[in-house]
């Protein structure tokens, strides 16, 4: 009897590498193969790399290494951005890749798996072809949850001084609007409920269609928000410099917009914004959030930080440390700076000691984790009244996981929830990352 082939997917970074590789996964799917969990039996291994930070891009080699291939039916596919950046110089690295493919070609890859096995060769592709990537994987069977991510945007034209992604991802590009709201009609039928629209850049969202109508991000949830299943609408990453006062005033009167928003500010510092090439300064920043709060006043926001950029003095952290307190943000991601080979700050010299910088990121995440925590404590004892259930314990069906609109996790005890529905939760506990309630009554 033939045997069936399977394949492992392995994904790093990003919430856009997830997204590819649930594509990825409906590719192979349909393409005869079968999911399997086990990497060293599986036919087809395929790694989706993240290049953002230099320890991920290493990972991707250490774990080929534990991949055992003994014989030749096994094929290793190395995809995402560190097949764009490091291109065929990744078989030199490792004799055991077989196929190379960048962001925008991974729909190649069931053709490049039939060349592969037909010429016994090795196979690459790192070719910015994104129009035909959408149109190819906008028809595909994708796994679905009660929240749904849709990429709508790729591409960066900003080329902030520390990032590899517009080497990576290649320039901006939108995904048009009919495919877009196509896919959200689609997600909510197998139940969905909640969309995250998905990009690098993703409120730098330009489209225009073949009647010359223009539509932005603002236009295009309009258009998704016009869908009854869909409860809730999110977008991420925003660029602060494409807040524009539309999408703020949005804010306001779209009542499926969620009032939480991830805004990455990266530094608190003017000079250290400079030297990041982020083209805005504080107080421009400050003055999107006061715009939100006055439009939403229960907007809360999250951010993303990078310490330890070169040249950062204390003065520069304490400027963090102060916008950290002027915003309150909720639930940011914090990072010690990391040297990506290609860009600007490569260039620029580093003089802070290590020991310096893993000081001033423990106390950013202090400060940040204290926060969250004073947030949650606020939800104690009281009920929340729209908590989306997204699924049910399967270790323990008496708990359902959920979110609040601020994105908080929810535990909830009850017998009796739709999964895909809102809830009232009257929350007893919590910690920094999540609340813990009941079903109220
Ligand atoms: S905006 Fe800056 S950080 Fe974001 S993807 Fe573009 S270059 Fe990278």
């Amino acid at each position: 009897m033939m045997k069936n082939k399977t394949f492992f997917i392995k994904s790093y970074g990003c919430q856009m590498n997830e997204y590819d590789s649930n594509k990825i996964n409906s590719l192979l799917l349909n393409d005869g193969y079968f999911n399997s969990s086990d990497i060293q039996n599986a036919d087809l291994i395929v790694f989706n790399t993240c290049n953002i930070r230099e320890k991920a891009a290493q990972k991707v080699y250490s774990d080929i290494g534990r991949v055992t291939k003994e014989d030749k039916s096994k094929t290793i596919a190395l995809v995402g951005c560190v097949a764009q950046a490091e291109n065929d110089e990744i078989f030199k690295k490792n004799k055991d890749v077989d196929i190379v493919l960048g962001p925008q070609s991974y729909h190649l890859l069931p053709k490049m798996l039939k060349a592969h096995k037909y010429y016994q060769e090795k196979q690459i592709n790192t070719e910015f072809i994104i129009n035909e990537k959408f149109d190819l994987i906008r028809e595909e069977k994708s796994p679905k949850g009660v929240s749904s991510y849709i990429t709508i945007q790729e591409g960066c034209d900003k080329f902030c001084a520390f990032c590899v992604v517009p080497f990576t991802r290649g320039p901006e590009y939108s995904r048009s609007i009919e495919s877009i709201v196509k896919e959200a009609e689609a997600l909510t039928e197998s139940g969905t409920r909640e969309i995250i629209l998905l990009g690098q850049n993703v409120n730098a969202y330009q489209y225009i269609d073949n009647k010359e109508i223009s539509y932005s991000i603002s236009k295009l949830i309009d258009e998704v928000s016009k869908i009854e299943k869909v409860k809730r609408i999110r977008y991420t990453t925003s660029h602060p410099n494409n807040m524009d006062n539309e999408l703020i005033q949005l804010h306001g009167s779209n009542e499926k917009l969620m009032p939480f928003l991830h805004l990455p500010v990266q530094s608190g510092s003017d000079e250290i914004l400079n030297k990041m090439n982020r083209k805005y300064n504080i107080s421009e920043y400050k003055h999107i959030i006061d715009n939100l709060k006055t439009v939403r006043p229960n907007m809360e926001i999250s951010s993303d930080f990078i310490i330890g950029f070169p040249g950062e003095t204390e003065k520069d952290f304490q400027a963090t440390l102060d916008l950290v307190d002027y915003v309150g943000f909720k639930q940011s991601y914090s990072f010690i700076y990391s040297e990506r080979p290609g860009t600007k700050a490569a260039t620029i010299e580093d003089i802070t000691p290590l020991v310096e910088k893993k000081l001033r990121l423990s106390i950013l995440q202090k400060k940040l984790e204290e926060l969250q925590l004073e947030f949650n404590k606020t939800f104690c004892n009281k009920n929340v009244d729209n908590v989306l259930i997204e699924n049910q314990s399967q270790s323990n069906p008496e708990y359902y996981f959920g979110r609040t609109p601020f994105l908080q996790p929810v535990y909830v005890k009850s017998k009796n929830l739709t999964v895909g529905e809102e809830a009232s939760v009257a929350i007893e506990t919590c910690n920094h990352k999540s609340l813990y309630g009941m079903l109220s009554n």
